[in-house]
């Protein structure tokens, strides 16, 4: 129960309009995953997207989230060199989530507000899959909004989400700085400490363990995976972070007030 029961019938005309949003907002995290880690001056370099390979500007009717992908066969109109498969994909993963977002809350603040939280993890993800690094700018942005955000909603509520901040960047630090000293190893990078500290923002404290728990077990069983095949890798961990976050939210008998 969420207290938006009487929202919860909404057409689909207006969750398609959702979709759409998604598509947009998925165009957008395209541009911050590539260009948020070259730093602000790039971020604001132009208003225009270029072709990463031939460098010609791509034109607004190329440039239609998911419908310009599949008219251009997934190769640039000019170069005719192939369009990551990224740019596709964040944007359907964006339009599922705003669909499946607008379908349980509706037209409320905690439809925004879990927009914006499931979007900064797919952008720390795909960032953290690329390069191996989750730019401070996201995670600090994404801190202030969950905090910002738990002002305007019943639910954690601010002080929930203050600890959850706090416990988050803390307890692993904690655990992380004692296992270093102890086997001499870095067991997950500072970037993932400062996410978990922006899930706790968004979240609250409670479900930061089971998080850390499904996280750990899903990372792990793919680092084994990884090793068994012979090609031990270092993992991105927010991911994994990500996907441990879903687990939590979705798995039975877990944090309630996110449940249909
Ligand atoms: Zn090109």
């Amino acid at each position: 129960m969420n207290g938006y029961d009487h929202l919860m019938t909404t057409s689909w005309e207006v969750t398609a309009l959702s979709g759409v949003l998604g598509l947009a907002l998925g165009s957008f995290l395209n541009v911050v995953i590539c260009r948020l880690p070259q730093g602000w001056k790039v971020f604001f370099s132009s208003v225009f997207s270029r072709c990463p390979r031939c460098g010609r500007p791509i034109r607004w009717f190329d440039n239609i989230p998911l419908l310009s992908y599949l008219l251009l066969r997934g190769r640039c109109r000019a170069c005719k060199q192939p369009i990551s498969i990224q740019y596709p994909l964040v944007e359907l993963a964006m339009a599922a989530i705003a669909m499946w977002l607008f379908t349980l809350y509706g037209p409320t603040t905690f439809f925004f507000l879990y927009l914006a939280f499931f979007s900064l993890l797919l952008a720390a993800s795909v960032i953290d899959l690329r390069l191996r690094v989750i730019p401070d700018a996201l995670v600090v942005a994404g801190c202030l909004i969950g905090i910002g955000g738990s002002l305007l909603t019943p639910l954690p509520g601010w002080t929930n989400a203050m600890a959850g901040l706090v416990f988050g960047l803390v307890v692993p630090l904690l655990v992380v700085s004692s296992y270093e000293r102890l086997r001499g190893k870095t067991l997950i990078g500072g970037g993932d400490i400062k996410l978990m500290g922006m899930i706790g923002a968004f979240l609250g404290w409670q479900p930061l363990g089971e998080i850390l728990f499904y996280s750990a077990l899903t990372g792990g069983l793919v680092a084994a995976g990884y090793k068994l095949a012979g090609t031990p890798i270092r993992l991105p961990f927010a991911p994994f972070l990500s996907l441990g976050t879903l687990c939590a939210l979705f798995l039975p008998g877990l944090f309630p007030f996110f449940k249909v």
